[in-house]
């Protein structure tokens, strides 16, 4: 099953509508551990995404991710704006001159993403980042995309694992970001950046499963 280049733009402009709605649960968690400016922050970025997008049928997909990245490095402000601005942009360069994506491609933008995180932030699974919902969405994805299951099956799955490792970032402590200051005063709360990956990652699976 291929996605066309136009669904991932809906996808896109999707993620920008949930990122909207859940504007003041993201400043809330950031407010608690952090400085409570990430809802503000990512609401505005894919606004600007979402105006960045109104012209693009998705006919170059890695152009699209490139526009997006950039838009986001340049319009959210904090930690996650670069973090997501690599993320979209290292997705750009799996994506080059495609007008349609598969699980296949979907595994290879998401690996891209994380390795960019990663690098940018220097952060590791288990530091109560937005790492410790991508890598075991991630992971899932790969265990289970040759099982049989169809696509909607399969990142349902990995939204499960993504799910387990939002909450598993309430237990840990904060070791990377804003919220490593508080030290062990980080445990039991949800970490901001994790969310907005969760909430992303879930607008994937319930646009694709509503198709
Ligand atoms: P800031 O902390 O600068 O105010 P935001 O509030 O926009 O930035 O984003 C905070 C989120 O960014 C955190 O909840 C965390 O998920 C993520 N984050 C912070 N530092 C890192 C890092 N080094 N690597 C990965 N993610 C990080
Ligand atoms: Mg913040």
């Amino acid at each position: 099953m291929s996605i066309k280049g136009y669904e991932v733009i809906n996808i896109l402009n999707k993620i920008a509508d949930v990122i909207n709605e859940n504007k003041l649960h993201l400043t809330e968690l950031d407010a608690a551990i952090g400085d409570g400016d990430h809802g503000l922050n990512m609401s505005k970025g894919f606004e600007a995404v979402k105006e960045k997008l109104k012209d693009d049928n998705g006919d170059d997909l890695g152009n699209t991710f490139k526009k997006v990245g950039m838009t986001l490095v340049s319009t959210v402000g904090g930690a996650a704006g670069p973090l997501y601005g690599t993320a979209f942009m290292k997705g750009a360069s799996v994506l080059n001159g495609k007008s349609e994506i598969d699980l296949d491609d979907y595994i290879q933008v998401l690996k891209a993403s994380l390795d960019g995180i990663k690098m940018r932030g220097k952060a590791e699974l288990g530091e109560k980042t937005m790492i410790d919902c991508l890598e075991p969405y991630l992971n899932e994805l790969i265990k289970v995309k040759s099982s049989g299951l169809d696509v909607a099956e399969c990142l349902n799955k990995a939204k499960e694992a993504a799910f387990k490792g939002l909450e598993k970032t309430k237990e840990i402590k904060a070791t990377k970001g804003r919220a490593s200051y508080l030290g062990d005063r980080s445990i039991g709360h949800q970490d901001a950046g994790a969310t907005s990956t969760y909430l992303m990652l879930k607008t994937v699976y319930t646009y694709i499963k509503g198709e």
